[in-house]
């Protein structure tokens, strides 16, 4: 039965209140802000600036890139990682090699000490990891899936750099055992089967997809079971 309440002032936060987007989009921007502070901070420790931080985390994750890759993974400009990959070197944490599918291109690859470095580097976000963790499982579950589609909804307008997450990915086979199965996708490449709480945001396998199938992709996820799978996926 629905409560009926004759309180008039029942209403007063449905009308003095900015919308659901807005706030979150508030607590996103308060959570970015206190991530930039921390990956500052142990930047400035370790005597690099944020963005010779982040090129090391991306080479130990990723391996040997060129500099090109790795601008368009920042979103940064050429002249802007030219000018950190030189610095890195440098300091002998990053070294130049030739591209093995292109002799006239050279990548840039982690030195030991550089791997080291970047592998401490790689923990800062641990305070976040904590905060996470206290929400249940459920929470965490509903977070990631709200992040993932918000984040491939952002790549398809141009507003952040791509990342290599499963929805953009040519082995990714949304929703192919039915919506009701407890591992609902399909990762094409290793052949098994993956829950919604199992898409990852950085995979190394990743392959990316064409522009229009991401697309798709996407919204087979944000429809769920009412979306049909490709045929070609079956
Ligand atoms: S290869 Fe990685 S990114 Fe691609 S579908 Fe499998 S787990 Fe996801």
């Amino acid at each position: 039965m629905t409560r009926v309440s004759s309180d008039p002032r029942d209403d007063y936060f449905d009308t003095h209140s900015d919308s659901v987007a807005d706030r979150v989009a508030v607590a996103l921007a308060k959570v970015g802000l206190a991530m930039k502070n921390a990956q500052l901070a142990q930047a400035q420790e370790g005597g690099l600036s944020a963005t010779q931080q982040q090129i090391l985390a991306i080479l130990a994750a990723r391996g040997a890139q060129r500099p090109s890759a790795i601008a368009q993974r920042l979103g940064v400009t050429a002249a802007t990682v030219s000018d950190s990959i030189k610095s890195l070197c440098e300091k002998g944490l990053a070294e130049r090699d030739r591209d093995p599918d292109d002799a006239r291109a050279q990548r840039v690859a982690l030195t030991p000490k550089g791997r080291r470095r970047a592998e401490s580097a790689m923990g800062w976000p641990d305070f976040l990891v904590g905060a996470i963790d206290k929400l249940s499982a459920d929470k965490q579950e509903a977070f990631l899936a709200g992040l993932i589609e918000l984040i491939a909804t952002l790549q398809r307008e141009d507003k952040v750099p791509q990342s290599a997450m499963c929805v953009s990915c040519v082995y990714f086979q949304p929703w192919r055992h039915g919506a009701e199965a407890a591992s609902p996708h399909h990762c094409g490449l290793v052949d098994a089967p993956m829950a919604h709480r199992h898409l990852r945001v950085e995979c190394p396998e990743h392959e990316r997809a064409a522009d229009e199938d991401a697309s798709r992709a996407l919204e087979q996820l944000r429809d769920g079971a009412r979306s049909k799978p490709k045929r070609s996926d079956l």
